[in-house]
Order: structure tokens, then C-alpha cells, then sequence
């Protein structure tokens, strides 16, 4: 929501920001405006960026003034939704305007630009409609989809696994420089059929800090049997924090065979179940069913994580995670392991929108129901806690 803002009023917008910051510096004491979901928006790249602070050099701008400093007098300032702004350290000193891009496009910001030579310097703005990413070095025009491309930012290091992985040695694979996890959690549509080493290796990832995702393999042939195998999924994943997405991982030839509609409607029912329930979902499948077994819907609204075993993928759509081999070797791991390469900051990305189990009261998970026979005295535990009692069937 857009508000209006006398010349001297000094509200205090957010924990780092006052509206004085933002008023037009042409020098006549006039009203200006401010976008609120800028201020949202500014405090988030603040806390991205472990800021010390952040000096806006430029916020509203009235028409005359935006034209006296090359704009087109129309422009986003002039309707209080942009800001000019020098992002400080914790060491004092000013951040890389690169830096600062990658974050701004992780959190949303419509419009991104590098304003200086100096690159410490950024543009940032909450436009509706199409995007600016920016480089005034380069013009004015947008310069790229992917300021991490751009910039050449480093790529994170990853790896998935399973039980089929074997115990792992969690400290030695952090040693090892991975950067991230993605975790089996299990397949199919029954509560046992979690796999047998996900809570060791969520703990042990966890205790050695490795950020870590899930995905859980599917045999679903229709809708619903996406939704139970969602509903599975959910109940085994209850109570736990993910870094990282959890993906909808869907390969069988017998899936496959039931054509393109029909495969794109049980992705869509089991991402859905699961976004829903308020997680960051995304999609695992190689570079052909990307192609000829997912709808366009469905590349565009999750994201996806591409399985291409090659040098050079010539997979031309988006994703945010590429998993490139299948034949690794990772200390802590014997064996091949699958390895990943990480295009996005998803730790900032979905803490920043509270999902996946972060930024919510903790809710204590109901004990699921043990899949057992009749009469058997079964004991679960749950996050360290024990449950038991004789089943009985209903
Ligand atoms: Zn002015
Ligand atoms: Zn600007």
C-alpha cells in the first residue's frame, strides 16, 4: 500500500528505516510517498545481507527533481516505490553491489540495478509487471533474468541421497565442501515406507551444518494417489526445517506411459497438497520429461530441479538446482553418491517467506499411526519422543 507522508513527519517505518530517509531531495519541503512493501522488502534484504546499516541515498522523488537526475520524471520514485541504496557490513564497509543484486532478486524486488561503476551502489525497486535487472555500467536496459548468472556467483556444491547411500559420515562430507542436502524422505503412499535413513541423516546433516531439502519418490497413478502420497510425505516430514525445497520426485516408466495430461495432473495434485500446507515445493525430473512429460504450468509456477548426467545441459528452462551426476565420490560416502550444483540462495529465499518450518510456532506433531498388525505392541518416536500402545484394528 502506497501512503502519503508530510515533509517533516519522521514516522519510524520499520526496526531500520524512518521515513525522513525517503523524502525528495529537490529542496522544496513537499509531501512524498513510500510503498510499504518496500519498507517489507528493504528490511528483508537488511537481514539477508547481515547488514550493519543501510543509507538510502535516494527514496521519493517528485517529477521535476526526477528529471534533473536523468529520469523520465515517471518513473518508480516518483511513486515512492523505489529505493537508492548503499548496504553496509558488519565490517562498515559498503557491500558489492553484486552482492546486494542477488539478494534483492531472492527476496522479490520487481526492479534491480548496479547504479555505479563502483558497484556499491544498488537500485531496488517493487514495480508491478515485468522485471528490470539492471546494470547502469551497461545502459539502462535490463541486462539479465538472473543476477547470479550475471555476476558469476558461486555456485553451491550439493548432493542427494538416500539409504541406498549407506551410513554416512556427515562431518567429513561438510569437510568435503558440500553446501547442501537433499534428503530422501521416502516414496510411495504408506506411512513405513519413509526411508530407513532419513532421520539419521537429517539429524546427522543438521548437527554438521549442512542446510538440507527433501523429496519424496513417487509411484502415483491418478490424482489421489499424488494426494496420499502427500499426505505421507507430509507426516513424515511434520515438525522439521528444510533450507532447501521439497520436491516431488516422479520417474517410473509405468507413469510415464500414461502421456503428458495425465502425469502433469498428479504433479500439479501432489505440489499443490504439499505447497498448501505451507512448504516451498519443487519438482525433480530429467531434462526429457521436462520436455516432453511436463506442462508449461508446472515449470513456470514450481521450481524445478534438473537431473541431466551430462558435462553441459542444453536444457533451456529455469531451475534452481542442477543434479549433474550420479556417479560422485564424496568423502563420508561410500560409493557413488548423486551430485548437484545449487543456482539459488533458497536458505534466504524461504526463510525470508516463513515456510518449510521456519518463522512459525512450533507445533508438536501428532503421532502418526503405526502401520502394524492387529494387537501388536508398537513404539514410535516422533522429534525424541516415544509413543507406544497396543494396536487395535478400527
Ligand atoms: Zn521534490
Ligand atoms: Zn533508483
Amino acid at each position: 500500500m502506497i501512503k502519503t507522508y508530510g515533509y517533516t513527519d519522521n514516522t519510524q517505518l520499520s526496526p531500520h528505516f524512518n521515513a525522513q530517509e525517503f523524502r525528495c531531495k529537490c529542496g522544496k519541503a513537499h509531501d512524498f510517498q513510500i510503498d510499504d512493501d518496500l519498507i517489507t522488502k528493504l528490511e528483508a534484504l537488511y537481514a539477508a545481507l547481515n547488514c550493519s546499516k543501510i543509507i538510502v541515498t535516494s527514496g521519493f522523488r517528485c517529477a521535476a527533481h526526477d528529471k534533473s537526475v536523468g529520469g523520465s520524471g515517471t518513473g518508480q520514485h516518483t511513486l515512492g516505490k523505489a529505493a537508492d541504496t548503499c548496504c553496509y557490513g558488519q565490517d562498515g564497509q559498503p557491500i558489492s553491489s553484486k552482492t546486494v543484486c542477488c539478494k534483492a532478486q531472492d527476496i522479490g524486488f520487481g526492479g534491480i540495478a548496479n547504479i555505479t561503476a563502483a558497484y556499491i551502489y544498488t537500485h531496488v525497486d517493487v514495480r508491478s509487471g515485468s522485471k528490470w535487472y539492471g546494470d547502469e555500467v551497461h545502459g539502462n536496459s535490463s541486462v539479465t533474468d538472473d543476477f547470479y548468472k550475471y555476476f558469476g556467483g558461486e555456485d553451491m556444491k550439493g548432493i542427494d541421497v538416500s539409504v541406498h547411500n549407506d551410513k554416512i559420515d556427515w562431518q567429513k562430507v561438510k569437510a568435503a565442501g558440500i553446501d547442501f542436502a537433499v534428503l530422501r524422505a521416502g516414496y510411495g503412499k504408506l506411512a513405513k515406507q519413509k526411508d530407513d535413513r532419513f532421520e539419521e541423516n537429517y539429524a546427522g546433516a543438521k548437527a554438521a551444518g549442512i542446510p538440507v531439502g527433501a523429496y519424496w519418490y513417487s509411484y502415483a497413478m491418478d490424482e489421489d494417489e499424488a494426494r496420499q502420497e502427500a499426505d505421507v510425505f507430509l507426516s513424515v516430514i511434520q515438525g522439521k526445517q528444510f533450507e532447501f525445497p521439497v520436491y516431488f520426485d516422479l520417474e517410473e516408466k509405468k507413469q510415464f506411459d500414461l502421456g503428458k495430461e495425465k502425469v502433469s495432473a498428479i504433479m500439479r495434485a501432489f505440489l499443490e497438497r504439499v505447497e498448501a500446507a505451507g512448504y516451498f515445493v519443487g519438482l525433480y525430473s530429467s531434462a526429457s520429461s521436462l520436455m516432453t512429460h511436463t506442462a508449461d504450468d508446472i515449470k513456470s509456477r514450481y521450481t524445478i530441479w534438473l537431473a541431466h548426467w551430462v558435462d553441459k545441459t542444453n536444457y533451456t528452462g529455469a531451475y534452481g538446482i542442477w543434479q549433474h551426476s550420479e556417479k560422485g565420490s564424496v568423502d563420508g560416502i561410500n560409493g557413488n553418491v548423486d551430485l548437484d550444483i545449487g543456482y539459488k540462495d533458497f536458505p534466504t529465499i524461504i526463510k525470508a517467506k516463513g515456510l518449510n518450518g521456519w518463522g512459525k510456532e512450533e507445533v508438536l506433531p501428532n503421532p502418526p499411526a503405526p502401520v502394524a498388525e492387529d494387537g501388536i505392541s508398537v513404539e514410535v518416536t516422533v522429534d525424541g519422543q516415544k509413543y507406544s500402545g497396543k494396536l487395535n484394528k478400527a
